[in-house]
């Protein structure tokens, strides 16, 4: 399979091409050059483990790759996931189901794509003999995912920018104290969108990217989001047949990677009724399902910052398919919305989506409710999923994130404060931090100084 980039140029590359280059050359983002149709006994074979529903999928994709090279990094990847399930479905209700994407090292559903990543790094390393500085943005959980991905991985070094007092404690604690040599937490004054900003300028700038062997790890990378595609099948494979009709995916959205992931393997034949975006009070997303139109606003830090997101980098790769491929009216609709800030879209609300949205002190009810009704603790990100609930469907929850990654607004919320194992034993180590000024250039002149 050959990947092609949503701005038509350049030549169509292989799976480890387009998963090394991360952004396309031309500014646009890599999308497999047609979507093959799902073997029909991945849906049906609900005893599949895991790591083998993943090599079966990613085999459609990775043709570059042979089985057992493809096995090899599938168990590397997913083999230490806490459940053994990786992705279990938990029922909360008799059409209400969460399905937990917070067994990884990190607690949250970005280690699906990020283990996955770290491995493929290796392999690039290992193959070509050349060392590679990665370079990220991150809301908070992609940072601690990558960073676990990658810590201690010779011939890598890792450069993470974030937010400076705009994602949780913990979320910082898993990103600054891992004690590896080859991990550069960078916080910066300014908002996720600003950091993601500077890592696609210095992306983007074929002369910069090249001279500093930079590789990305934001859903840029289609990898990722191939990663992600995955455990929608699995969610699929664990409904008794009869829930399977009426499915709503509800998923809480930031950058668009997440759903997208979903939508995909929906066109390649996954039985889908609907796929339910929900957002936090930044709801540009929910403003575009509902009237078509595309319009920057600003960003609000909220009670959930993973989606604190304005630029939704995905959201490219769903209005290219949405243009049914046409790549020269993909970069017109880009550079329109670059220049005045808005983009309106025909035909948009036509789709199979919905969209819901919730504010802070909606986050805090549906935390309650969920507790209440179901006897289930939801994660602040989890908590916009509540609203997207149809009574008439089958709903399945993205459980994007563990409760205890957010314990005050959990605790504001149901007065308990969870916890977990391996975030308690991060709060007697020691951080590493190094802040950098919000600039590209300034981020440039670091990652020079402390290159591999
Ligand atoms: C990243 C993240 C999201 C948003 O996912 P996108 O792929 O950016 O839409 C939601 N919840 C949590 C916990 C996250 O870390």
């Amino acid at each position: 399979m050959n990947f092609v980039s949503t701005r038509g140029g350049g030549e169509p590359v292989s799976f480890s091409e387009a998963f090394a280059q991360g952004l396309a050359p031309d500014g646009g983002l890599f999308v497999p050059e047609n979507l093959p149709l799902l073997p029909t006994d991945l849906i049906i074979d609900d005893s599949m483990p895991y790591p083998v529903l993943a090599w079966d999928f990613l085999s459609l994709f990775a043709t570059d790759h042979d089985n057992d090279d493809l096995m090899a990094l599938v168990d590397n990847s997913y083999g230490d996931f806490s459940d053994t399930m990786s992705a279990p479905l938990q029922q909360l209700a008799f059409n209400v189901f969460a399905l937990e994407l917070f067994h990884g090292p990190t607690l949250a559903f970005k280690d699906f794509g990020l283990q996955l990543v770290g491995n493929l790094f290796e392999e690039q390393i290992k193959r070509t003999g050349e060392p590679i500085n990665v370079l990220g943005a991150t809301s908070g959980d992609t940072g601690s995912a990558a960073i676990h991905g990658l810590a201690g991985i010779e011939g890598v070094n890792v450069f993470i920018l974030y937010p400076e007092g705009r994602i949780s404690k913990l979320q910082e604690r898993q990103m600054t104290c891992t004690g590896e040599k080859n991990i550069f937490p960078i916080p910066i004054k300014g908002t996720f969108d600003d950091a993601q900003k500077i890592v696609k300028e210095l992306m983007g700038d074929l002369e910069t990217k090249e001279k500093l062997k930079l590789s990305a790890i934001n859903s840029i990378n289609i990898a990722r989001v191939l990663a992600q595609s995955i455990y929608y099948v699995h969610a699929f494979m664990q409904l008794n047949s009869d829930d399977r009709d009426n499915v709503n995916f509800i998923v809480p959205t930031g950058n668009f990677g997440n759903i997208f992931a979903g939508w995909m393997v929906h066109q390649m034949g996954l039985p889908v009724d609907r796929f339910t975006v929900a957002t936090n009070q930044n709801d540009i997303l929910f403003r575009l399902f509902n009237t078509g139109e595309y319009k920057l606003e600003g960003v609000e830090p909220s009670f959930a910052p993973s989606m604190d997101i304005e630029v939704a980098s995905n959201f490219e790769r769903f209005l290219y398919y949405h243009n049914e491929k046409d790549a020269d009216r993909t970069v017109s609709q880009m550079a329109k919305l670059k220049k005045e800030g808005k983009l309106k879209i025909s035909n948009f609300t036509k789709s199979n989506f919905q969209a819901t949205r919730c504010t802070d002190e909606e986050i805090l009810v549906n935390i309650k409710k969920a507790k209440e009704d179901y006897d289930y603790i939801v994660d602040p990100h989890t908590a916009c999923a509540i609203s997207g609930i149809d009574p008439d469907k089958t709903n399945i929850i993205l459980a994007t994130a563990h409760p205890a990654k957010f314990p005050d607004v959990i605790k504001k919320a149901i007065g308990v404060e969870p916890t977990e194992e391996s975030l308690e034993a991060l709060k007697k180590k020691k951080m590493k931090k190094y802040p950098v000024e919000a600039t590209p250039k300034a981020i440039q002149e670091f990652i020079e100084k402390n290159a591999v």
